[in-house]
């Protein structure tokens, strides 16, 4: 039988409704409008384009939302200055600086300066700290999209076997340490495969719910899959061009052997992505709320 289709557009769209309101509320209630800041080093297109989703994004949403262009020769001192002068700024609850940045500016300092009460891509180490621990306030935004899916669809995790196949500080190592955590969505067993892992198949069939994160198309085929399980499929992998010149898009599961397999899975495009910018915007709206003292 064919998998439900867990669609990231249509829960990413309710989430931003949700959101819409609970920015309204806090302003009634507080006067504080969520702020977040963007900051583009260079103009690389990808990044042009990534910033202005989330650019459109917050300012639909009725964010106080700024754009920060600068020019790809900045000094490194000059970008560390600039995130110092945000973390001070009160009407900024969110700071992103859009990666990659220039090769002459040191990626690790620049994200280690940021405020992490501001830090709404959670990739500070006080935050993963705090993720391992089980006390975040931010969850970074693609392993909490993967989250509220799982969570979303009715997807039962707790006690459910969870094979993540990707160890990357950005999807699988937090979404495997989210998913292990004693809470409400989470509690789960889970196995991490990445490529010195003997027999990834004998994991991946182990697994009720399979999350891939391994920037490989094709990298899991239905005889990898158990029967029922639920296929949360995080890659976007480049595959050629549409008859329309647009890059044509895969995930890392083998999508149409899978879904006969799966009872559930996430497309590609349409599963995970749609989250991710979803997540940032939440992200934002809880700093907000704890600069004004709401927990
Ligand atoms: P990454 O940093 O390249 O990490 C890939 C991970 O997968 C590594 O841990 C690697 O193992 C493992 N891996 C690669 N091939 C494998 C294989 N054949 N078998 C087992 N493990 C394998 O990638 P990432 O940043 O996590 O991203 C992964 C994918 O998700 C990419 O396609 C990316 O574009 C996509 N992505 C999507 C979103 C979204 O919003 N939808 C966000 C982030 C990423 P080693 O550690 O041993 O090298």
């Amino acid at each position: 039988m064919a998998a439900r289709i867990i669609s990231g557009t249509e829960v990413a769209a309710q989430i931003r409704e949700e959101l819409r309101q609970e920015v309204v509320d806090l302003k009634a209630k507080t006067g504080v409008v969520p702020g977040l800041v963007t900051i583009l080093v260079g103009e690389n297109p990808a990044s042009v384009s990534y910033v202005t989703g989330k650019q459109k994004t917050a300012k639909d949403l009725g964010f106080y939302s700024l754009q920060d262009n600068q020019p790809d020769d900045l000094a490194e001192e000059a970008l560390l200055a600039l995130i110092d002068k945000y973390n001070k700024d009160p009407k900024i609850h969110g700071i992103l600086v859009q990666l990659p940045l220039p090769k002459h500016i040191n990626e690790t300092k620049v994200l280690y300066a940021i405020d992490p009460d501001k830090d709404v891509d959670a990739f500070h180490p006080v935050n993963v700290g705090k993720l391992v621990i089980g006390e975040a306030n931010f969850y970074p935004c693609t392993p909490y999209g993967i989250q509220q899916l799982l969570i979303r669809s009715g997807t039962k995790t707790d006690g459910a076997e969870v094979v993540v196949v990707g160890r990357s500080n950005i999807v699988g190592k937090p979404i495997a340490n989210m998913l292990l955590q004693k809470a409400t969505g989470a509690n789960a067993t889970v196995t991490i495969c990445h490529t010195a892992t003997r027999d990834m198949a004998f994991h991946t069939k182990r697994a009720d719910i399979l999350i891939v994160a391994a920037g490989r198309p094709k990298a899991i085929t239905a005889d990898m899959v158990k029967e029922g399980a639920v296929v949360i499929d995080v890659g976007v992998n480049r595959i050629g061009m549409t008859p329309e010149g647009k890059a044509k898009l895969a995930g890392d599961v083998d999508f149409d052997g899978v879904k006969e397999k799966a009872s559930a899975i996430t497309p590609v495009p349409g599963g995970v992505g749609p989250m991710t910018i979803t997540m940032l915007m939440l992200n934002t709206v809880k700093a907000a709320k704890l600069a004004a003292g709401i927990k």
